[in-house]
């Protein structure tokens, strides 16, 4: 098995039950430490749990029941935001919060407490839930919510699948009249450029930036900004299908400055890229979805993903820099977000966001070289108060994660024992 970033490729014991009563049993029976893994979306380790155990949950999609008119439902925690949304956008609703790939389980969104484009007015996933059902290796089954079992609610979500299995999710929905959004494109000049633009932008629910990263000097941090807001009018037709097929594996080779360069280029040139118009939720939310495995695109070797978040008010200086070393190195990625992250709090211990502003940037795996200059970014960003994510994270070092999380400690408290995980086992150092 591997995860989105296929840096590596270990041997499991996978079972993948149908049902939950299935399921449970697995998660009761002794063994070598298990983990839940749903549509395996994170980059890094926080799916993998090598030589033991992983439960996949996919086939575990149910809905329990769905409230068509107060918009709130429970499903089993393997379904898929790409089914659910199949379901509920035709009757007009939506999640209040999504990730850039409908192609993860609602557990997935739990256990990595997920943020979306609308992070600074909706906060992360966890802060729609209203209940979990969580499977203890004892065999308990327990019901969590902000009231009822609050503290291993909060070491859950954002929890990373630590403290057992998630059986089903109870989520509140929200309404929309369109599946369609109304959106404006804008140039962004530099750094300096994209904190205005996204200052003026605080009435668009929806934002985030791709930026060049490979572009220097002046141009530091050009790029594009995009915002969005649900369209009045549109219909509400569901998403389709990929219908772009299998990526394939590209050689190394061909990933370098000079092909990174001209697809920044072609991007941010691209026809009809500027300015206002409406489009569905499928290419606003999902624009990688359209390509399926395009994880292989960076090659045998795989690649790295470093998201970070820095506070306020270091964040602007810090961005600047954390892209002078990427373009410096010309190691640069196709994919550069950069987005802010407003001040609502998570529910969860281990949550990521924290008010400030998120880069994330890919980075075919060169080996060393690419570590280091990782290493290098990880330093910014806890020199400044910021911290990495971990649902992208393949190296952060044990200093960084307890620096940048302190809950941990509430999550190992709550830890199911039976429970591990390749990441917690790396940078706690402990025997999950
Ligand atoms: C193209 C792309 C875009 C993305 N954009 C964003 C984004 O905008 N924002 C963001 O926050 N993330 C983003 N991500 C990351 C992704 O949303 C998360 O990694 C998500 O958690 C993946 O869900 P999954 O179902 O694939 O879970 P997996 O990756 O399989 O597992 C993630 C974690 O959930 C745990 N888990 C899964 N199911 C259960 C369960 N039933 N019980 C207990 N634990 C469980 C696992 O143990 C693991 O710790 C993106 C990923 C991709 C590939």
């Amino acid at each position: 098995m591997s995860s989105w970033g296929r840096l590596t490729r270990l041997p499991h014991e996978v079972t993948r039950p149908p049902f939950l009563d299935d399921a449970s049993s697995v998660i009761a029976s002794p063994g070598k430490p298990i983990l839940c893994r749903g549509l395996g979306r994170s980059y890094g380790d926080v799916c993998l749990n090598a030589d033991g155990r992983l439960l996949v949950t996919d086939r575990l999609d149910r809905f329990q029941w769905l409230d068509l008119q107060a918009g709130r439902l429970r499903a089993e925690a393997g379904m898929s935001i790409d089914r659910l949304l199949r379901v509920i956008v035709p009757r007009g609703w939506f999640l209040p919060v999504t990730p850039g790939t409908k192609l993860v389980t609602l557990g997935g969104a739990v256990a990595n407490d997920v943020h979306g484009k609308n992070h600074e007015l909706a906060g992360t996933f966890g802060a729609h839930v209203e209940r979990l059902g969580l499977l203890r290796s004892t065999g308990e089954t327990l019901t969590l919510s902000r009231d009822q079992n609050a503290e291993l609610f909060a070491a859950t979500v954002g929890g990373l699948g630590l403290t057992g299995f998630i059986q089903w999710v109870e989520l509140k929905l929200v309404p929309i009249r369109s599946a369609r959004l109304d959106t404006d494109t804008l140039p962004i000049k530099d750094v300096d450029d994209f904190f205005r633009i996204a200052e003026a932008s605080r009435d668009w629910p929806f934002t985030v930036a791709w930026v060049d990263c490979l572009a220097k000097g002046s141009d530091l941090g050009r790029g594009l900004f995009m915002r969005g807001r649900w369209a009045e009018t549109g219909g509400l037709a569901v998403h389709r299908s990929p219908r772009l097929g299998f990526a394939p594996e590209l050689p190394g080779f061909l990933l370098n400055a000079v092909t990174m360069r001209a697809f920044n280029a072609l991007y941010r040139n691209r026809p009809h890229g500027l300015g206002t118009r409406t489009q569905h939720y499928d290419p606003f939310f999902y624009p990688l979805d359209a390509l399926s495995s395009w994880n292989r695109l960076y090659g045998r070797h795989g690649f790295y993903q470093h998201q970070s978040v820095v506070p306020f008010p270091a964040a602007r200086d810090s961005v600047k820099r954390m892209l002078e070393t990427t373009a410096a190195q010309g190691q640069g990625s196709f994919l550069a977000v950069l987005k802010l992250m407003g001040d609502t709090p998570s529910p969860g211990v281990l949550s990521f966001p924290m008010e400030g502003a998120t880069l994330a940037l890919d980075f075919p795996n060169k080996g060393e070289r690419t570590r280091r200059l990782l290493d290098t970014l990880s330093d910014e960003v806890l020199a400044n108060g910021g911290r990495l994510y971990p649902a992208k994270d393949a190296v952060m070092s044990p200093a960084m994660f307890r620096a940048g999380y302190p809950g941990w400690r509430t999550v190992e408290a709550w830890r199911d024992p039976a429970f591990g995980s390749d990441f917690w086992r790396r940078v706690t150092g402990d025997a999950a």
